[in-house]
């Protein structure tokens, strides 16, 4: 069977490109995780829920999927445009008075939490650097073989200059580069934009391991290089993160990855805009911030700010307001309660009416996941004179992709049993404008503690 072409936005071509996967109709992708020193803000779960979109879409679609997301328990500096400052997971140890294991493992599992409040699939793999170290040394080792890096002191450099092409994915020239640098460059540095793979370890730092240029730990960049070839192999179709990866994060990456096996590994490089507040950047490090626990703690289903985010294209910035979430919830809770009431309604149209509206569906999540326009559609098909059923068909079969949880108001599975019957065969009673039966049932479905009221959307079940 042939499957639907995907049209995808690379970043590294700046265009939409059809999606070619190494394996036919398998899609696997790597996605930078968290770094576990903090938890999670909805700004970060932002860009969490792009490779879940991702996936959704292309299940949708007949593909099959496998997903790494790293997890960076080591190695990630506090300004790491730079190159500088502290190990993000020490800062938080020494806050903390905690173990880093210990912070690791805290903030792992509530990153994980949070993701599940998010209807964000958990991936198939969650790698933590600290597993990887070997590996990354090997990388290390061959990148200085092969003349593109250099050791000074015990910490190893990677040497831009050694990589043409350099800067091509963030458009930046070497040059640039130079121009753009803030402060004292380090001076061992061949060129100011050299980053660190292996850094030598002062005395008194944890989390360290031997090397033969002595006691260090891996620079961020070198750490996603290693776990994903050692997990998806040197070829793999997709990458994923924040706008604010593409440089240095993934710039360094390629350069890397490509000087190691001397080809392309990735296939597509997708980034997420980023989640603003009041037009700054959400920062764990500014401490502009929501926990998504916070606005489910201000009365917020956590699910509104899935919906929120799906009325954005998941390339351009979002500003985020309490304001636009409270919106986002009335609309959402709204949704469920038509699809409740549709659910349970006889009307129905022809298998034909739902194809065409399912193929529209297809269509604009196949181009690039423009989910703003599928939400335009479930707009538009709840305004639509499409027989309720369908509607409600419609919605819940789309919700694999949207993750909504539409389905959460139909009580049908909690249902007495007979009930779901009795409720069809009232709605029948009502279509047919026969109240008296309908009454009846009313009472019948009240005598199993089920209680239904009749509102311009179809019948409401509470129980
Ligand atoms: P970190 O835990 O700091 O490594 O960040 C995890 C992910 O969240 C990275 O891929 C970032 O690109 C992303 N991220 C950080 N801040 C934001 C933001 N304000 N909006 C969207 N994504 C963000
Ligand atoms: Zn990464």
């Amino acid at each position: 069977m042939k499957l639907p072409s995907v049209r995808l936005y690379n970043t590294f071509t700046r265009s939409k490109e059809d999606l070619q996967p190494l394996r036919e109709g398998v899609v696997r992708l790597y996605s930078c995780g968290p770094t576990v020193y903090r938890y999670v803000h909805v700004g970060n779960l932002r860009t969490f829920m792009l490779p879940d979109l991702l996936r959704r879409t292309l299940e949708y679609l007949g593909y099959e999927t496998e997903q790494v997301m790293n997890i960076t328990d080591v190695g990630h500096l506090t300004d790491d445009s730079f190159d500088r400052g502290e190990d993000k997971m020490l800062v938080a140890a020494r806050l903390e008075n905690r173990s880093t294991e210990e912070i690791a493992a805290h903030y792992t599992d509530a990153f994980l939490d949070d993701i599940r409040k998010l209807n964000i699939r958990p991936a198939e793999h969650y790698p933590r650097a600290t597993q990887f170290i070997g590996r990354m040394l090997e990388l290390v080792d061959t990148l200085i073989e092969s003349g593109h890096a250099y050791e000074i002191d015990g910490t190893v450099y990677y040497d831009i200059a050694s990589f043409p092409t350099y800067g091509k994915l963030s458009r930046n020239s070497t040059a640039k580069l130079m121009a753009g640098h803030r402060g004292e460059p380090d001076p061992r540095k061949r060129h100011p934009g050299d980053f660190t793979l292996w850094k030598s370890a002062g005395e008194k730092r944890l989390q360290t391991w031997p090397s033969r240029w002595g006691q260090g730990f891996p620079g961020w960049h070198i750490e996603c290089s290693a776990m994903s070839m050692s997990i998806l192999g040197e070829r793999f179709d997709i990458h994923t993160g924040g706008a604010d990866n593409v440089f240095p994060h993934h710039e360094a990456e390629i350069a890397q990855s490509e000087a190691v096996t001397g080809h392309r590994v990735v296939s597509v490089w997708m980034h997420g805009g980023l989640l603003m507040l009041s037009g700054a950047r959400m920062a764990k490090s500014a401490g502009n911030f929501f926990r998504i626990t916070e606005l489910e703690e201000q009365g917020f289903d956590p699910l509104a700010f899935r919906y929120l985010a799906l009325q954005a294209k998941y390339r351009t910035s979002l500003n985020f307001s309490t304001e636009g979430l409270a919106g986002a919830d009335r609309a959402l809770r709204q949704l469920r309660d038509r699809v409740a009431g549709w659910s349970s309604h006889p009307d129905q149209e022809a298998a034909r009416v739902g194809e065409e509206w399912d193929s529209r569906f297809r269509a604009v999540i196949a181009d690039d996941l423009d989910l703003p326009a599928a939400m335009a559609l479930v707009a538009e098909l709840v305004r639509s004179p499409v027989a309720p059923r369908t509607k409600a068909d419609l919605l819940v079969s789309w919700d694999r992709v949207l993750g909504l949880d539409l389905q959460r108001s139909v009580p049908e599975r909690a249902l007495p049993p007979g009930a779901a019957e009795l409720l069809a065969e009232r709605e029948r009673a009502r279509a047919a404008r026969d109240f008296e039966t309908a009454d009846r049932l009313r009472e019948k479905l009240a005598e199993m503690g089920v209680s239904v009221t009749d509102t311009a959307e179809g019948q409401r079940i509470k129980r």
